[in-house]
């Protein structure tokens, strides 16, 4: 209990360090995770064949991605007793769900809107850091000794309002709760679903409240309607993982008085960053994770630009490495000192994943339409509570509008606005139908709502060619980026 409690209190140097010293804190453990990794696991073992694992920089690893790790995984995962078939099994089972697989290790699976499910596999060590990571720095008041104690005797009330259980990775963070944890924090979890989610919270009283971004902005209009009544006890609301829109942002921060605190993490490294209390956006936890913005070529992109796509590097999870692991999010570093104090590299925007965009026009006139010419059309209207845009054909996108409760979504404002935006980034060529709609629901599977879904099948909206690429270190040997589950283009791109 009270090595716990040091330990935790030990990551609150962390931000406070030098650059210097994080980098090398950093190179230190990302040497004993290339080492170890080399030795439990045959895969990484011939990827990295020519490196001396005393003498490298992260720049000479090459990325590796879901694909790639998925079709290998027995031969990725450092120990034997781990099989993709066994973990397959075991989640196939719900009553499995809160139980570690093996007595050992916490699985879990990301969704399947992204591509075929990746299967996770965390050891006890990374688990509690990503809760005493959210404790010291996802806080927006300072957590110290006397706090520590404190709240032995009166435990936080933190309202978690996701998924009902299951093996996606933000519920099986909380149903894995390490008991030492748990003696700080009381956690009342719902389900979004629940028809009694506002009683449910008026009767907790939660001091902090958990959720993803779409949820938490449903609950902020409940607030302003007056049927959710948090104040004065709420002090932290916390978006998890969900892309925050400005609008979002602004319905909370107005219904709860309150900054929302941005997480921003993947089910491959849980505690990736944590949510900023002053600032936009989050912190990289550095110190054991590292997060590289790169462009379509894995060249790294300057801060303050947009990146096509990042590679993660989860420093602690030893049984399943994850070494410059490839993720589609579109994702900006701050290129400013933060206010907060903190010197861990800020990531300023998350635009969602890559994957969120609709390619349009023929061949060579093949262009990508980003969620914020659809953002910017509908997100100050008064009338709309929520867009979605699906892609049907090349030309075709139909925009469902959902209406506040009580209002009456104004088409042709929302046509003109939306009108506006596809004149500004010249798509005039694509034809759009509008639908209103009483709700519009989060996908079933993950309890996250999606705003941008095509239709079109992966070859017609293919994006450009990926060229094959050699890693530095790796001459001769080419890597291609999703060669498993996403068809090389063929002649309908542009080139
Ligand atoms: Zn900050």
């Amino acid at each position: 209990m009270l090595l716990f409690l040091l330990r935790t209190l030990n990551l609150k140097r962390g931000p406070r360090l030098a650059p210097e010293r994080l980098a090398q804190i950093q190179q230190q453990r990302l040497k004993a995770l290339v080492r170890r990794t080399i030795r439990g696991s045959a895969f990484y073992r011939e990827k990295y064949r020519g490196i001396d694992c005393n003498r490298f920089t992260l720049g000479d690893l090459p990325p590796t991605n879901k694909g790639e790790l998925m079709a290998n995984f027995d031969r990725v995962v450092t120990d034997p007793a781990v099989t993709r078939a066994g973990i397959e099994r075991f989640i196939d089972v719900p009553e499995n769900a809160g139980h570690h697989f093996l007595d050992r290790y916490v699985v879990s699976h990301t969704s399947g809107s992204q591509g075929q499910p990746m299967l996770i596999v965390q050891d006890q060590r990374s688990l509690e850091l990503a809760f005493r990571l959210q404790m010291t720095r996802g806080n927006n008041e300072p957590v110290g000794v006397r706090e520590g104690i404190s709240r032995l005797i009166d435990p936080v009330r933190l309202a978690v309002v996701t998924l009902k259980r299951g093996f996606y990775p933000s519920a099986t963070l909380f149903q894995h709760m390490p008991a030492a944890a748990r003696r700080y924090v009381n956690v009342l979890w719902l389900s979004q679903t629940d028809p009694d989610l506002n009683r449910r919270l008026n009767d907790f009283r939660p001091q902090v409240l958990t959720g993803y971004a779409g949820v938490l902005e449903m609950l902020a209009l409940e607030a302003e309607a007056g049927r959710l009544r948090l104040e004065p006890e709420l002090r932290q609301v916390v978006n998890n993982s969900e892309a925050l829109t400005d609008r979002a942002k602004a319905r909370i921060q107005s219904a709860f008085g309150l900054h929302v605190m941005n997480n921003y993490a993947t089910g491959e490294c849980t505690f990736l960053s944590n949510g900023c209390p002053t600032d936009a956006g989050a912190h990289v936890n550095s110190d054991w994770a590292i997060m590289e913005v790169v462009d379509d070529e894995y060249r790294p992109v300057p801060d303050g630009r947009p990146g096509q796509k990042v590679l993660i590097t989860n420093l602690a999870n030893g049984v399943q490495p994850f070494i410059r692991y490839e993720v589609g999010d579109v994702v900006t570093m701050a290129d400013t000192p933060c206010h907060c104090g903190s010197r861990l590299p800020r990531i300023a925007r998350i635009e969602g994943r890559a994957a969120d965009v609709f390619w349009v026009g023929e061949g060579s006139r093949h262009r990508r339409m980003i969620n914020l010419v659809f953002a910017h059309a509908f997100e100050y209207l008064r009338d709309v509570r929520e867009w979605q845009a699906i892609q049907r054909d090349r030309h075709r996108v139909v925009v469902r509008l959902e209406p506040l409760r009580g209002a009456t979504v104004d088409l042709t404002r929302a046509r003109k606005a939306l009108d506006r935006e596809l004149t500004t980034y010249d798509f005039q060529d694509v034809q759009v139908e509008f639908e209103v709609v009483p709700q519009l629901a989060a996908d079933p599977a993950t309890g996250k709502f999606r705003r941008m879904i095509s239709l079109v099948s992966d070859q017609a909206k293919a994006g450009p060619p990926q060229r094959p690429l050699i890693g530095r270190g790796m001459i001769g040997q080419a890597i291609e980026p999703r060669r498993t589950h996403r068809p090389t283009p063929t002649n309908a791109t542009r080139g």
